[in-house]
């Protein structure tokens, strides 16, 4: 496994670690990115994408994806490697002093900062409690995005009755790639944080291009070789009745869980990671913790705090990465050297 050198590695890319690496970017340290998640925002993209956030300083309202592409534009000038799809696994530290991380999609890097920016943990999909189901995960069952040879010509059934469900089944209704398309919901009642998507599904099913099964599936039927082709399933009439699919999407929300960060060997109180409250450093040298997943007294779970914290952490790393250089309060208004590094050019220096 070849092993990626780099000044910073920055866990989660919600937003104080986006804002993390803005920070560290300011301070002239180079970071990598790593989320579990297929793409940036954290809470902000995963949990609330079309909600309007009114406190982050000096925009008075903003959507979490807005927020997202904002800091996401902000940190492009320091053209930080993003790793998606990809959960730290691994924290040790090696003799020089710096660490080695490995990843759930096999990289591994060697860091002489850690920002741990995990929120309230790795969002992970929900799993579907069916018996026998395990086996087929990857093969015909999905909880990521499938790949095209299970989605094409297929009978595929979406589980759910959240956005995310409702989302996916009317994509794949609208591509018509699929040989049929069917919702199972434990009821016919579906309640989407986007209310435009309760008519757009009710419209589907009118015209018959989706089906809807209602009951909780309880068994999954396999064949002689193996394979997943139907699912039993129990009515709220209390029936049983055999729906045949070829490939099962569950799409049940995300949980978030806490992870492997816990046996990393860091100070923890109450599922948090304690940190001093003048430069967000954990209780291993070199590994800070910021935004909602650090624990210090007065700590408040808000964006703002997480970016107050990511600003202290990459000056405390600076010390650590440039030894021999002095501590410099520089502004972005006023700096040549930072109008440098951002990538701008401004009256004051050209
Ligand atoms: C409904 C709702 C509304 C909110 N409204 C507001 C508001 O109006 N104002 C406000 O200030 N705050 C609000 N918050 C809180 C705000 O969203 C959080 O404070 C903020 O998201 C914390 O940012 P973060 O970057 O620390 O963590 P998160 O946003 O949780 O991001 C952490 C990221 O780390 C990733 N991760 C975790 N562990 C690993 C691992 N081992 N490997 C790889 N990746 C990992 C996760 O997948 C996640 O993407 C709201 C929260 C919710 C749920």
């Amino acid at each position: 496994m070849s092993v990626i050198d780099t000044q910073a590695l920055v866990i989660g890319a919600g937003p104080v670690g986006l804002f993390q690496v803005f920070q560290l970017g300011l301070q002239e340290i180079g970071a990598h990115v790593v989320d579990v998640l297929p793409e940036p925002g954290g809470q902000c993209v995963a949990l609330y994408p079309d909600k309007p956030i009114y406190d982050i300083p000096g925009l008075p309202v903003c959507t979490g994806r807005e927020l997202t592409e904002r800091l996401l534009a902000q940190i492009a000038p320091f053209r930080a490697p993003m790793h998606l799809g990809q959960q730290v696994h691994t924290l040790t530290r090696l003799d020089d002093g710096r660490w080695h991380l490995t990843t759930s999609g096999g990289l591994a890097f060697r860091a002489s900062t850690v920002f741990i920016a995990a929120g309230v943990g790795a969002f992970v999909p929900r799993k579907a409690t069916i018996d026998g189901l395990a086996p087929h995960e990857d093969r015909q069952v999905f909880y990521h995005p499938a790949p095209d040879a299970a989605l094409d010509g297929r009978h595929v059934v979406v589980l759910g009755g959240e956005d995310a469900a409702l989302l996916t089944a009317l994509d794949l209704v609208q591509s018509s790639r699929c040989n049929s398309v069917t919702l199972l919901h434990r009821t016919d009642k579906f309640k989407p944080e986007n209310p435009a998507l309760d008519a757009e599904v009710a419209q589907a099913l009118a015209s018959g291009r989706l089906q809807l099964v209602v009951g909780q599936p309880m068994e999954a039927e396999a064949d002689d070789e193996g394979h997943l082709v139907a699912l039993q399933v129990t009515t709220p009439g209390d029936t049983t009745v055999r729906l045949p699919l070829d490939t099962l999407l569950p799409r049940l929300g995300l949980s978030p869980r806490l992870g492997p960060l816990a046996d990393w060997g860091l100070a923890m109180e109450r599922k948090q990671l304690t940190v001093a409250p003048d430069t967000f450093a954990t209780s291993a040298p070199g590994v800070f913790a910021v935004g909602d997943v650090n624990s210090y007294p007065g700590k408040r779970k808000l964006i703002l705090c997480g970016f107050h914290e990511a600003t202290l952490a990459a000056f405390a790393a600076a010390g650590i990465v440039y030894p021999e250089r002095r501590s410099l309060m520089q502004y972005t208004t006023t700096s040549p050297r930072l109008h440098e590094l951002l990538g701008v050019t401004t009256p004051a220096n050209t």
